[in-house]
């Protein structure tokens, strides 16, 4: 007989539905459990490479992503996220069937067909990756999740695959992860880069962790004693604990050169009230413990790239043992933990984000995207993308005080650029400070720069620049300028003529699994070859949409 009725904690979505519940009280249930019964439907019978079924992914994906506190639409798409990529449902049905929202961030994390795109397969990925992230930001979210669940599980594969695959989320996730401020998710992840990477020094540190002396009695003390010192300041606030991720101490001996690692105990004080009592609290830990001179850091006065704002000092604690103090807002803290995510975990709360604060959220989202319109193929793409993600950053103040933010070593000509383009390429001296200094020479953080152009008729960039420019944006401006009127090479072509038709042929739904297609209607159109085919799409003598309805009757048609 049956078990009925079916306890609900049995369905394989309870947990899920509960984490959603807990941060969205509204959330839509019924879409979630449609979601899974498709995506479990269309995966039905697939594994992965562990023997599980393969929906336990998606469905895990889902989960890390209800637990950040992502709305419905995010986890109906996660939990779909695969099925376009690795089974017969289509992107046109999914639409149907979940709406328009769904199908494009699902669109968004689908991977271009190898056997069609070859060598720029991956590029044209993660292109694609970002252009949708523009149009929705959660793209990116869903695609950080789903990496951090492969992350989590990459023990199964072989040394060579997890190696590959823990360089890519090193250089390319965990940056963008960064960027977007996720610092819930980028904690974990950096753990798995660092444990697939370099697995003797994760183990050192686990060790180190758990043998150290005992921390709790010493922290209580340093909490025992701040949190009335706050009180008699009248500072609204919290302290908590603050331990590091393992990456972060792992990093940080590396980086000194220590041969095992140190950490120093740390806390977090989180004011209920305005930015104001950040400083005032920051007093009272002064007053309280003596400051380590040189290591107080402004992050509210001048906050990191992706937003991160917080004041940071190192005190000498009860019995003179150093002690890492955090201090910062609520909203602040809200900001240095979910980044972007924040606007869906707390939705009220960013609804009352002037539209400046919001524009900032993606301003470095919209500077990739503003190359992109420059790039004209997927590599040299990848490769400003690739620069911008390995830089640090600084800030530098125009004359007219606009705050500008470049990758550390940027010149006065990629400042020039940055502001705008006819700036750039109108450029022809800079002042630090009054003074004038050469263009080549990079430029500090906080450093205060005017542009001297000139409103001549000629002008232009010189060849020169390209030895010393370090954004991707000038780098594209400069190569244009220059590249203008030279004829393209036949290379060069034949990708840009592939491209064409491949996107195209994904316009329908289809793809190619190797050229026997084009070769044949290369024939059949009377060309000498299939390069010479897609050298006539690239230069607009042959409409990439006819061809693709040639191939698909003639495929359609012909009987295999
Ligand atoms: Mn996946």
């Amino acid at each position: 007989m049956l078990p009925w009725p079916t306890n609900p904690s049995d369905e394989p979505v309870a947990d899920l539905l509960r984490a959603h519940r807990q941060i969205h009280p509204h959330g839509d249930v019924a879409l979630v459990r449609q979601a899974y019964a498709t995506a479990e439907r269309m995966h039905w019978g697939q594994k992965r490479i562990s023997g599980e079924d393969y929906i336990t992914h998606p469905l895990a994906v889902a989960e890390i992503l209800a637990d950040l506190g992502m709305d419905t639409t995010t986890l109906v798409a996660a939990l779909l996220h695969d099925t376009v990529e690795d089974t017969s449902y289509t992107l046109p049905r999914l639409h149907d069937d979940f709406g328009p929202e769904v199908a494009l961030l699902v669109d968004g994390v689908t991977k271009f067909d190898k056997g069609f795109f070859g060598a720029d397969a991956e590029g044209e990925t993660i292109r694609k990756l970002l252009l949708r992230a523009g149009q929705d930001v959660r793209v990116l979210v869903i695609k950080l999740a789903d990496r951090l669940h492969n992350m989590r599980t990459l023990d199964v594969r072989s040394t060579a695959s997890r190696v590959r695959i823990a360089t890519v989320t090193r250089d390319m996730l965990v940056p963008l992860c960064d960027r977007l401020g996720i610092q819930a998710l980028k904690r974990e992840l950096e753990d798995t880069v660092l444990l697939a990477l370099h697995p003797d020094g994760y183990e050192e540190v686990r060790r180190h962790v758990a043998t150290r002396p005992d921390w709790a009695s010493f922290l209580n003390e340093v909490i025992g004693t701040l949190q009335p010192e706050l009180a008699r300041a009248k500072i609204d606030a919290r302290v908590a604990p603050r331990p590091r991720h393992f990456y972060s101490v792992w990093k940080d001996a590396q980086d000194k050169h220590q041969p095992t690692p140190r950490e120093l105990p740390r806390i977090v004080i989180i004011v209920e009230g305005r930015q104001t009592d950040c400083y005032a609290a920051l007093g009272t830990v002064h007053s309280t413990w003596r400051p380590v001179p040189g290591r107080f850091k402004d992050f509210i006065a001048s906050p990191k790239n992706n937003l991160y704002r917080s004041l940071h000092t190192t005190v000498l604690g009860p019995d003179d043992q150093p002690l890492e103090v955090l201090i910062r807002t609520e909203p602040m803290h809200r900001a240095a933990e979910y980044g972007i995510v924040a606007n869906f975990r707390f939705p009220e709360f960013t609804a009352r984000l002037s539209k400046q604060a919001r524009a900032e959220q993606l301003a470095w989202l919209h500077r990739v995207l503003d190359w992109e319109a420059v790039a004209d193929d997927a590599q040299r793409f990848l490769d400003a993308l690739r620069c911008d993600l390995s830089e640090g950053q600084i800030h530098v103040f125009t004359d007219d005080g606009r705050r500008v933010q470049l990758p550390s070593g940027s010149t006065a000509v990629d400042l020039a650029y940055t502001l705008d383009v006819h700036t750039g390429h109108r450029c022809v001296a800079a002042h630090r400070g009054g003074r004038l200094i050469p263009l080549s020479s990079p430029l500090a953080d906080g450093d205060v720069v005017e542009i001297v152009y000139t409103d001549q008729a000629t002008y232009g960039p010189s060849p020169d620049w390209l030895e010393f420019v370090r954004t991707p944006h000038a780098r594209l401006q400069i190569t244009q300028w220059f590249d203008d009127g030279e004829p393209a090479t036949i290379g060069h072509k034949v990708r840009i003529g592939r491209a064409a038709i491949g996107l195209a042929l994904r316009q329908r739904n289809r793809g190619l699994a190797n050229d026997d297609p084009l070769m044949s209607l290369a024939d059949e159109l009377g060309y000498p070859d299939m390069e010479a085919l897609l050298v006539a799409v690239a230069e607009h003598r042959l409409a990439p949409e006819e061809l693709v309805e040639r191939m698909i009757k003639a495929v359609d048609t012909t009987p295999p």
